[in-house]
């Protein structure tokens, strides 16, 4: 295996960042490539535990150089907050193993102030933004209004491209929302706050992965959220404004020639889903408050209660699809061990069909789920290593799944912990 990339296959959460915390015990680079600080990956190793919205999770691992790529939303003031709360929790973080590409564009406070406002005016139609201003800042780059990070280094020009932004984006806060604009002292005070401190970091990631790759360093691409939530592919318009699948990572990370040769599909032995949109498999009521208490399904960045629901294959088929997955991490198998039945939802009735396909999003709000039982185990499975150490029911639930996704379950978590793992 030499490159690789670890992506969500459902809504996202499913615990991306444990997976290449993991990882990167066999690789040189990690590279995020695509969203912004509205991640929150939870990583627990020997260091501690954190939290963590934009700084990829390669950032422990001694030796290990980390990426942000062109296509991340570069918050330079949230950024500055995480570095300094991770350092402060005792992990070095210095311009040797955290490198920013010159190419990605920066997400000023008017994105956050504006992401607010819509959702505002949306009302209850609202899409359920974590208003970190991920929408405004992607429309924006496709506009070509941004601000690219490198431009920090050539403060006369920057002056004047600032200025001309400013103007045209107080046109969309004062007459579209009634908004206060920003004047050009108050946007410039603050990019220069921030910008001192990311500089050092800011290069040219391009020409720093093709080096490493010719000199045959290993590279992992991490990806934010999951396919359900693609722009492209997802459920539109409930998405992010990115692209989270693994084809986007060569172009995302500033390595458009990069060769993935592995795409590991993280999916949670459940599903949750933040936010709105339609979420068939979803559970309510009791079912739901054991499941969310079970599995601390509360967003990492918002504190949000996750919608829970049953695991879905109809979903998660086309989330592997979507992402072309060669293998699988099952995470949080432990959670559902206080189940006496485990509830799969194995086609969708849509209208007067069953269908096993992923719908159009259209006509997922129609889709009822087609739900099987299974036997749970009933016993504590977090102290489990081996995969025939798994109780006969935990591993047939496994099997399950992997015959009706065709795709094969490599590693199973039973524990958030870096070593709770099992290699099938
Ligand atoms: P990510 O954004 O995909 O990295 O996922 P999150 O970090 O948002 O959510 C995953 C959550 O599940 C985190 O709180 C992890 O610590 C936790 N977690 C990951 N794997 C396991 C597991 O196998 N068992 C349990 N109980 N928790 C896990």
């Amino acid at each position: 295996m030499s490159n690789c990339a670890i992506v969500g296959i459902n809504w996202g959460d499913e615990g991306k960042g444990r997976m290449v915390d993991l990882f990167t015990e066999s690789y040189d680079v990690v590279v995020r490539y695509q969203g912004g600080g509205n991640a929150g990956h939870t990583v627990i190793n020997d260091k501690g535990k954190f939290a963590l919205h934009l700084l990829p999770s390669g950032i422990f691992r001694d030796g290990v150089v980390n990426i942000l790529g062109n296509g991340v939303a570069l918050d330079l003031e949230s950024l500055w907050k995480e570095i300094e709360d991770i350092t402060g929790k005792g992990v070095s973080i210095t311009s040797d193993n955290l490198k920013i590409s010159d190419r990605a564009s920066l997400l000023f406070p008017w994105h956050k102030d504006l992401d607010e406002l819509e959702e505002l005016r949306l009302k209850d139609k609202k899409y359920g933004s974590t208003k970190q201003g991920i929408a405004p800042f992607y429309s924006d780059k496709y506009q070509k209004k941004t601000i690219l990070a490198g431009e920090l280094f050539y403060p006369e020009a920057l002056k004047e491209h600032l200025k001309d932004i400013t103007e045209w984006k107080n046109l969309t806060l004062t007459k579209v929302y009634g908004a206060k604009p920003y004047t050009e002292k108050d946007i410039y005070d603050w990019l220069e706050t921030y910008a001192e401190k990311i500089k050092p970091f800011i290069c040219d990631t391009g020409e720093f992965l093709k080096a490493a790759s010719a000199s045959g360093k290993k590279i992992l691409f991490e990806a934010q959220l999951g396919s359900l939530r693609d722009l492209d592919y997802g459920i539109h318009p409930y998405t992010t404004s990115s692209n989270t699948t693994a084809a986007y990572a060569p172009i995302g990370s500033g390595f458009p020639g990069a060769k993935i040769d592995n795409v590991v599909g993280v999916v949670k032995a459940y599903s949750t889903c933040v936010g709105e949109g339609p979420f068939v498999s979803e559970m309510f009521g009791d079912e739901a408050d054991k499941l969310r208490e079970a599995g601390l399904e509360y967003g990492a960045k918002t504190g949000r209660p996750r919608r829970v629901g049953a695991m879905d294959i109809v979903a998660t088929s086309y989330g592997i699809e979507v992402q072309a997955a060669t293998e699988i991490a099952l995470t949080k198998l432990d959670v559902l061990s206080y189940m006496k039945k485990i509830p799969v939802c194995t086609s969708y009735i849509v209208g007067e069909k069953e269908v096993t396909r992923f719908p159009f999003p259209a006509l997922l709000n129609k889709a009822k789920p087609v739900i099987k039982y299974l036997d749970g185990w009933e016993c504590d499975i977090t102290g489990v290593r081996k995969w025939e150490d798994l109780p006969k029911a935990a591993r047939d639930y496994v099997l399950f799944l992997e015959d009706s996704l065709s795709c094969k379950i490599k590693y199973i978590s039973v524990g958030p912990e870096r070593e709770s793992i099992i290699v099938k």
